[in-house]
């Protein structure tokens, strides 16, 4: 592998500047590395060379005419393959979509090709981002880099893996109830969750439309800020994108942390974390202490019902938005049905995969009339409470932590024929998403087996550089985030 792969974003950009290396070099040795690796990861669902070489062309041209580079221009970049990308295949991992090819870009994508980001490909994400280990794509399973046993996490799992394995430098992912801040726990790298509204959905597959963000994958947190700049931003296709100025995230990642509160979640820090998470979220404390940070512990009581809640509106939502993959507009139709109703029935039955059509058949019960009160409603009002109590957390507390997961990644298979377990597995990440606020997970150690151990930061709406800030100190007082995954 080319040495530079296993550089940030930021030495690489400083390499690119400098005429170390070409911008179509460093591109074409992301491909290299993905055609050496991703047989054993399958992080790629597709690969878009064309567009990829195209960008890094143009990076190029304006290096040699002595022109400024934009933020991140020529760092290979993933995107999950829920994200519209004009000419690419976009699948979101499901049959339905198998062969639906995007006639139009996100905004995110607009955004990364006007900084002249070079996207290298598509990535692997469970069926319409629903899972919580990457085992739910309907084409292939991802494997996590420092196990090719364990699962990466989901679901944004190839964004996270391809990070980890340095196929990519960045990535996007898209997190409802933690599917980038999951898999970068499991993969050791960092993974953000920007504000509710903080970045455009538009050219987003919509899962559910109240809590989906998308997101930026690094392997330092000064990447992941630099990358949330990049995608971040008012958007008149999105009515739910704030119109709010863009901030540069990097410029406080070095402010003294010296006086600041750092909250620990009791409800998170019970038995049920595995011994070494414990650990290691103890071993934070103690840094935060050293940063000259106050320590003051934090309980948010609703946080036991977020896996209920997120459980019904994200199924509600889901049902509705799924509804559209009928066999009609887009993507795949059965080919013998008798009638219109058959033609709709059978599509649906024969492209969703089990855990897309249970969330739909959950979602739409919960909304059924008659029950709609009973479960829709009463989640409604308890995620007004979830809210609630980051509000009073936030009183007595800048951030907040705990661990992204109560265990590292499990083995593949572990838990694939038992939902709730599945479910569970997002205990710590699901309410940030019910309550709009940032979030992010930042390594933070290895387990007894050399499995990678993530910290979750949460702030206050809109404070992401607060967050960054407060990651970025702890992320440099260790060392883990130079460690890569052996493979
Ligand atoms: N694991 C959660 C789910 O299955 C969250 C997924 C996500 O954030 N997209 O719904």
């Amino acid at each position: 592998m080319n040495e530079l792969l296993k550089k940030s974003a930021a030495e690489q950009s400083k390499a690119l500047k400098n005429k170390e290396i070409s911008a179509v070099e460093l591109t074409n040795a992301a491909f290299e590395r993905i055609e050496e690796v991703d047989g054993k990861l399958g992080a790629f669902n597709s690969l878009t060379k064309d567009i990829a070489l195209e960008t890094a062309k143009k990076v190029d041209e304006k290096i040699a005419r002595g022109e400024e580079l934009p933020l991140l221009a020529g760092v290979p970049l993933a995107l999950k393959d829920n994200m519209n990308l004009k000419g690419s295949k976009t699948t979101a991992s499901s049959k339905i979509l198998e062969n639906f090819v995007s006639p139009f870009n996100a905004t995110i994508s607009d955004k990364l090709l006007n900084n002249l980001v070079p996207i290298v490909g598509k990535a692997n994400l469970d069926e319409f981002a629903m899972g919580s280990s990457n085992e739910n794509s309907a084409f292939k399973k991802v494997h996590n880099p420092w196990d090719l046993n364990k699962v990466p996490g989901g679901s944004s799992g190839g964004s996270a893996a391809s990070v980890a394995a340095c196929e990519a430098t960045l990535a996007l992912g898209s997190d409802t109830g933690g599917s980038i801040r999951l898999p970068a726990s499991f993969c050791g790298i960092v993974g953000m969750k920007p504000t509710y509204g903080r970045v455009s959905r538009y050219g987003l597959i919509a899962f559910a439309s109240s809590l989906d963000q998308i997101g930026p994958f690094a392997r330092t947190v000064e990447d992941a800020a630099n990358l949330l700049e990049v995608i971040s931003g008012h958007d008149p296709k999105d009515s739910t994108s704030l119109n709010l100025p863009v901030e540069h995230y990097a410029a406080h990642l070095n402010d003294d942390i010296k006086g600041m509160k750092v909250g620990v979640i009791k409800e998170l820090m019970t038995d049920a974390l595995s011994e070494d998470v414990q650990k290691a979220v103890q071993k934070a404390i103690e840094d935060y202490k050293k940063l000259g940070c106050e320590i003051v512990e934090i309980s948010l009581p609703n946080l036991k019902h977020s896996i209920g809640i997120y459980y019904i509106l994200a199924t509600a939502e889901c049902s509705s938005n799924l509804a559209r993959f009928d066999g009609v507009k887009y993507g795949y139709r059965t080919p013998d049905a008798k009638n219109l109703l058959e033609m709709y029935t059978k599509t649906r039955a024969e492209g969703f995969g089990p855990e897309v059509k249970r969330r739909i058949m959950l979602g739409t019960y919960a909304l059924s009339s008659g029950y709609y009160d009973a479960y829709y409603k009463k989640a409604q009002q308890m995620r007004a409470l979830v809210t609630q109590d980051f509000i009073e957390a936030f009183k007595k507390a800048d951030i907040l932590i705990s661990p992204t997961c109560p265990n590292t990644a499990f083995e593949l298979g572990a838990k694939a024929s038992d939902p709730l377990a599945m479910y569970l597995t997002d205990i710590a990440t699901i309410s940030a998403n019910l309550a709009g606020i940032p979030g992010l997970s930042v390594p933070a150690g290895f387990d007894r087996d050399g499995m990678p151990i993530g910290l979750q930061i949460l702030a206050p709406q809109l404070q992401e550089s607060r967050l960054f800030n407060a990651a970025h100190k702890f992320e440099r007082a260790n060392d883990y985030y130079l460690k890569l995954a052996k493979i």
